[in-house]
């Protein structure tokens, strides 16, 4: 099932989808970095990745 994460930094609207959770947790690790300078908390991004249903 796809896993998704949408950025909540100030108004940042930069959403990862990925059928791999782990890839998920990666590629917004590497945003969050790249863009924002900075870490995410492994909870708040534990708690922001869903689980998308394609329609
Ligand atoms: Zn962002």
């Amino acid at each position: 099932m796809p896993h998704q994460f949408a950025c909540s930094e100030g108004n940042c609207q930069f959403v990862i989808r990925s059928s791999s959770a782990d890839e998920v947790k990666r590629l917004v690790r590497a945003h969050v970095r790249m863009t924002h300078g900075g870490r995410i908390d492994p909870a708040d991004l534990e708690r922001g990745i869903e689980r998308i249903e394609l329609a």
